[in-house]
């Protein structure tokens, strides 16, 4: 089995996330070939991106969800630095401004997702309005109760016009949230990251946790799959989501077209 099909939840299924521990690193060790194996991702990123660049028929969007300090700004610093910028943008959804808030929930949304032959990714994203919206009761229950399937359905029309979504849970406990928050508070270049919600969060772990349980059990069609990332080993998070990508891409089978001129035509004075 695959690391990346080890982290797949399968759709259909029902997830337990105290089921998956965030310490699970799936026998690889920290060290040089890990690095090594970083690197090459990296490299087959780069190169994936511009095939799917060239043909043209396609386009990836990275949905990236987690806890505050589980590494969402990490992950798009270390792995998603493999892209070729020129081709790639970096979406963050924080709290909807009042124009966006007046819009129904996806209308700040279908701007961000990729074009053909590019790469998006999401630093946050609409799951934000099954998950943070639920767990502090921002909107009635049966208006976000009616998102999983409005979800569902615009993640089918991306899909059924070439958009390939890969969305990612990056995953830690709730003692290594404690220790990163820690770090921020003792470390002068990290204190600026602060805010008060991150701590008063904690006191609803358990009902972020059911509210990604739902969100990533009733929206996981096989055209948009949800990964569980076990994110508390910075290197095994990156390694897996390099990878992770990687597989993605290449299961496209992707080919360059053919020249459009006879190539045997030409003559170079
Ligand atoms: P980050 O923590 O991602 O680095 P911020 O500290 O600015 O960035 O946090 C963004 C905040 O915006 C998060 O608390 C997140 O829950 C909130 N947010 C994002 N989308 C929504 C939404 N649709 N409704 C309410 N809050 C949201």
């Amino acid at each position: 089995m695959t690391l990346s099909s080890r982290l797949l939840i399968k759709p259909g299924t029902l997830l337990s996330l105290p089921d998956i521990d965030p310490d699970e690193t799936h026998g690889f060790a920290k060290g040089p070939d890990l690095d090594a194996a970083l690197e090459r991702n990296l490299t087959r990123l780069d190169e994936l991106q511009y095939l799917m660049y060239a043909e043209h028929r396609r386009a990836l969007l990275v949905v990236l969800q987690g806890m505050d300090a589980a590494g969402k700004d990490g992950t798009i610093r270390h792995v998603i630095k493999g892209f070729n910028p020129q081709g790639c943008r970096v979406t963050a959804f924080k709290t909807p401004t009042p124009e966006e808030a007046a819009h129904d929930f996806l209308w700040r949304v279908h701007p961000a997702v990729p074009r053909r032959g590019d790469v998006a990714i999401f630093n946050r994203s609409y799951y934000e309005d099954v998950v943070v919206v639920r767990v502090h009761k921002l909107v009635p229950e049966h208006e976000w109760k009616e998102r999983y399937e409005e979800i569902n359905a615009f993640e089918r029309l991306l899909a059924d016009h070439g958009t390939v979504i890969v969305k990612l849970f990056l995953h830690i406990s709730k003692d290594e949230q404690k220790r990163r928050l820690e770090r921020r508070l003792d470390d002068k270049t990290r204190q600026w990251k602060v805010s008060l919600s991150d701590f008063e969060d904690r006191k609803s772990w358990k009902d972020y946790m059911r509210a990604y349980e739902d969100a990533i059990s009733k929206c996981n069609g096989s055209h948009a799959p949800w990964y569980v990332v076990p994110a508390n080993h910075k290197w095994f998070r990156n390694l897996a989501v390099s990878q992770i990508l990687v597989d993605t891409l290449e299961a496209l089978d992707m080919k360059f077209p053919k020249p459009s001129v006879d190539l045997s035509a030409i003559r170079l004075d």
